[in-house]
């Protein structure tokens, strides 16, 4: 694992905890200077540092003062955690100001055969916690210079003016002293590293599982927020469809309770009309059925007939001009092909096509006036087929052109045109041609009234994505 100071994730994670950890650290030299000043306060009658107590005040007073200090640096750092080479550089300075003052403290109170000198195995080993290794190692290496060049002074009488005792014969205690203290200060770097780095190790791995979890949860909530849409959508729908079969089936009802409470005879003039109106209100709700059916099958992939390659639309459409040349007469609409290119799409469900277009195609004839004219162009660019089917009918009012493809949206023109219509065979035309990867839209002309409905398909790489969630709004 990567243990790189410098890599940002690293900073990252542990900087919170340095920032803590050097907070702390303030707080610890306060009680070093309350040491150093009861030193230097009770060290001429306790411990006979009759000339050294004024030396201990003023080293004291000068941890007192940079202790100060980094405070003040870390109160401003708390705002900015991020930047963890402040917050290092900050702890690389104070160990290197507390080194240098216990050294000082050292020439005061009996040099290498001080007291104190356990401290300097104890800030090691802090400071292993807090730096890196490499950067310890270097400051054990210049503490062990500054014993060294201490040892050295004292061994040559330099500090005898301190109340140093001159190191006096060949080498003894104080070279013994020295090598013991060395060898701590390198060992106390070695071990702690030992023991921390598989610390540090498993707390970058749980900062890593913590923010995936944090991550999967957030997925889940959307997901938990999407089923939540998607049942909503289902109520609403089934509302929707409760409804358009409730009213032609109140109607059925009152005039049945009419015709059985013998208020009109069924083989009366009024009788046949009611009849016949039962009839025509049971032929809208099987419609309704029908394509409810329909819809929901698409809905549920379950195609009608399995997908097949190479499904030619030329052909498709050429059939379906056949089929609905009837209808169209009857209407007196004219029906003209413009086929630029040939589109065979790589996979498809043909019949489910043929829906689709068939429904496109006989809306342009429904909603036409007498001796109007429908184009279907077909036209390949670019691997898409493009299907234009444009009529100079009633058009689509510009504010209904998104809805009219959701279930039972029928425009109130539409209505007074064509009362008899379910309004659901465009939601199946988009079912379908959302199935086959392509979309389709609704258009105005630009040369007078109508419509034109655009359907662009993808001729290769067609795969029936998921069954389609409920689209009612
Ligand atoms: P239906 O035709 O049974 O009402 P559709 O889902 O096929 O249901 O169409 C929905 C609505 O879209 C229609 O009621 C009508 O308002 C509008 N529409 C569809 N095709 C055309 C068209 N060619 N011209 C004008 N309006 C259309």
């Amino acid at each position: 694992m990567n243990l790189d100071e410098s890599s940002p994730r690293f900073s990252v994670i542990f900087a919170p905890e340095l920032y803590e950890r050097l907070v702390w650290f303030v707080r610890l030299r306060w009680l070093a200077v309350a040491g150093l000043c009861a030193l230097s306060l009770a060290g001429p009658r306790l411990f006979g540092l009759e000339r050294a107590w004024p030396a201990l005040l003023v080293i004291g007073l000068f941890v007192a003062g940079y202790n100060a200090v980094f405070r003040a640096v870390l109160g401003r750092q708390r705002v900015d955690l991020g930047r963890y080479g402040n917050l290092r550089a900050c702890a690389i300075r104070q160990m290197v100001m507390d080194l240098s003052a216990l050294l000082a403290t050292l020439c005061f109170t009996g040099g290498v055969h001080s007291p104190l000198l356990p401290f300097f195995a104890i800030h090691m080993a802090l400071g292993t916690i807090m730096i890196a290794p490499r950067i310890m190692y270097l400051l054990a290496t210049g503490t062990a210079a500054g014993l060294l060049v201490l040892y050295a002074l004292q061994r040559g009488g330099a500090l005898v003016a301190l109340g140093l005792p001159e190191e006096r014969g060949g080498i003894g205690a104080g070279e013994l002293q020295v090598g013991a203290v060395i060898l701590t200060l390198f060992a106390m770097v070695y071990l702690t590293a030992s023991i921390t780095t598989p610390f540090k190790q498993r707390n970058i791995a749980l900062h890593r599982a913590t923010r995936r979890l944090r991550q999967r949860t957030e997925e889940l909530g959307e997901l938990l927020e999407q089923v939540r849409q998607v049942e909503r959508r289902k109520s609403h729908y089934m509302r929707i469809s409760a409804h358009q079969l409730r009213s032609p089936l109140g109607t059925i009802k009152t005039s049945l309770e009419v015709l059985a409470g013998g208020w009109v005879r069924p083989d009366s003039e009024r009788g046949r009309r009611l009849l016949a109106g039962i009839a025509e209100r049971v032929d809208g709700l099987l419609a309704i059925v029908t394509d409810l059916l329909e819809l929901a099958r698409i809905r549920e992939g379950a195609a009608r007939a399995p997908w097949t390659s190479d499904v030619n639309l030329n052909q498709l459409l050429a059939d379906l001009f056949d089929s609905l040349a009837p209808a169209a007469e009857q209407r007196g609409v004219r029906m003209r092909p413009q086929f630029e290119g040939v589109a065979i799409l790589e996979r498809g469900v043909a019949p489910d096509l043929v829906f689709a277009f068939e429904n496109l195609l006989a809306n342009a004839i429904k909603y036409s006036p007498p001796g109007g004219e429908v184009v279907v162009r077909l036209a390949v660019v670019d691997g898409t087929v493009r299907v234009e089917v444009a009529d100079r009918g009633i058009g689509v009012p510009g504010e209904l052109r998104e809805d009219i493809f959701l279930e039972f949206v029928r425009a109130p023109n539409a209505r007074r045109h064509a009362p008899e219509g379910t309004g659901l065979g465009l939601a199946i035309t988009r079912e379908v041609v959302e199935a086959h990867g392509g979309r389709v839209w609704v258009e105005g002309r630009d040369d007078g009234p109508g419509s034109v409905f655009i359907v662009e398909l993808p001729l290769r790489g067609t795969r029936r994505r998921q069954p389609g969630l409920v689209t009612v709004e």
